[in-house]
């Protein structure tokens, strides 16, 4: 088996070989669109099962609208459109006719939730209206990369309305609050939450807030978002409703979205040389159980398939490895590729003494369990590695986390060794601008403040921003 690339000198080859080696995804015949394979498919599925859960404990309901929409609706919300236009894919032709107006693939719904929302509120009564969506949009991109930047990618679009602006905007924080806990406590990826500079906010909003994480190489990587709408979206769509005093009243909208790049966030926070490492709660797999100088059907493969029973009855995900064509270490090799947090090793030694070994992805420390303690151990196991992760994310975040005063002094630092710089703004596109001359961005304005004047004039700083290259 060929080796990985360095993950140190060349983490961008790194990353795109090992989420085809370890069957996360693979490419497709239609360029930027990725094949999510099983394993991949099944991270997914634990993020989104969690999340899902989340969502509808918070009061809102799962719904799907259609995946055209005419052009015209896009048309509506004139920064909406001026955002997505670059990215759309159009229908021109369906049935063998060239259509009266063409039909765009969503590249994000709000224009059709809205057309719907403004049938269905009526009343104050009918509000809040609290729905979303799992789906795949597409959006054109001429640069991808597997899960980070793809096409066509997999996501939940959350849309509500609202009768007060107080409403909508504890709505979004709520929703970026749900988020920044399923990256810490379930990704194991330490954040950084604030709200983006005009410039980079979603196209018609009025307020974006995201949560960011540094990746190993350094760079920023938006994980998500959740957007206060401009009033302009309720107006573009004559959405009105009777308030509690008989008048019209325009209401507030918030949409939020995660994809599919959270699987990305996770491969490119935790990997290492050997492969992926996968937090516990969102592994496919949390532990493997690979026999040892054993054949199908002897006491050693029993005793190994009697534990995956055990361990499965407590709620583990089990993979007994029984494949008799392979030897134990090619099976050693390609599950420390997949990150399977931990593996189980068992032989006739071991049997004899009731026993087995336990290594943990993050370590490769062997430890010799004895079979009574084993269920205890696994998951004291299982949890202790979902700490370590987070925290081993925490310090590279910290570590790389520079404060500083003025462009000079730390954009060249920047261009060269990335990580995340905080320092002051005054707000302006012009000083924002300059970020590119050192292929930096803003990624968001932060609640803490450290600093007086702006990082390129000298005018007041407003707030301190986080300023990084990015995916
Ligand atoms: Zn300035």
């Amino acid at each position: 088996m060929q080796k990985l690339p360095d993950i140190n000198q060349n983490f961008s080859e790194w990353y795109n070989e090992i989420v085809y080696k370890a069957e996360l995804a693979d490419q497709s015949p239609v360029k930027g669109c990725i094949v999510v394979r099983p394993y991949g498919w099944s991270m997914w599925e634990l993020i989104q099962g969690r999340l899902d859960l989340r969502i509808k404990a918070t009061g809102h309901q799962n719904c799907a609208f259609p995946l055209l929409i005419p052009e015209s609706f896009l048309k509506r919300e004139a920064k909406h459109i001026e955002g997505f236009a670059p990215e759309l894919a159009i229908v021109t032709h369906a049935g063998g006719k060239e259509l009266e107006e063409p039909l765009v693939v969503r590249p994000t719904s709000e224009t059709m939730v809205h057309h719907m929302f403004a049938q269905w509120m009526k009343s104050w009564r009918d509000l809040p209206i609290k729905t979303n969506q799992w789906c795949s949009v597409v959006r054109w991109e001429m640069r991808t990369r597997p899960f980070l930047r793809t096409t066509e990618f997999f996501w939940q679009e959350g849309h509500t309305a609202h009768a007060t602006y107080d409403e909508a905007y504890a709505e979004v924080k709520q929703m970026l609050g749900e988020y920044v806990d399923l990256a810490q406590n379930y990704l194991a990826i330490p954040v950084i939450v604030g709200r983006k500079s005009d410039q980079e906010r979603f196209a018609g909003a009025d307020i974006t807030y995201t949560f960011e994480a540094m990746m190993q190489d350094g760079k920023a990587l938006q994980m998500g978002t959740s957007h206060l709408l401009s009033q302009n979206f309720a107006k573009s769509f004559e959405m009105t409703f009777q308030d509690q005093n008989g008048q019209l009243a325009y209401p507030y909208l918030t949409s939020w979205g995660v994809t599919t790049r959270l699987i990305g966030a996770v491969v490119a926070t935790h990997g290492d040389q050997n492969g992926l490492i996968l937090p516990p709660k969102v592994a496919p797999f949390q532990v493997v159980i690979i026999p040892v100088a054993s054949q199908p059907g002897d006491t050693v493969w029993q005793a190994a398939d009697k534990i995956r029973l055990e361990l499965e009855a407590v709620g583990v995900r089990v993979k007994f490895d029984d494949r008799d064509h392979l030897r134990p270490g090619a099976k050693f090799y390609e599950w420390e590729l997949k990150g399977v947090p931990v593996r189980i090793e068992l032989g006739p030694k071991d049997l004899a003494q009731a026993q087995v070994v336990l290594v943990d992805r993050l370590s490769s420390k062997k430890q010799a369990i004895l079979l009574v303690n084993l269920i205890d151990s696994v998951q004291a196991e299982l949890i202790d590695l979902q700490q370590a992760l987070f925290d081993r994310a925490q310090v590279r975040l910290t570590q790389s986390w520079h404060k500083a005063a003025k462009l000079d002094q730390f954009g060249p630092n920047l261009e060269n060794h990335a990580g995340v710089y905080q320092t002051g703004w005054c707000q302006s596109p012009a000083c924002e601008l300059e970020l590119k001359k050192f292929k930096a961005t803003t990624r968001c304005l932060i609640e803490d403040r450290e600093f007086e004047t702006c990082f390129n004039c000298d005018q007041a700083s407003i707030a301190d921003v986080i300023v990084a290259k990015a995916y």
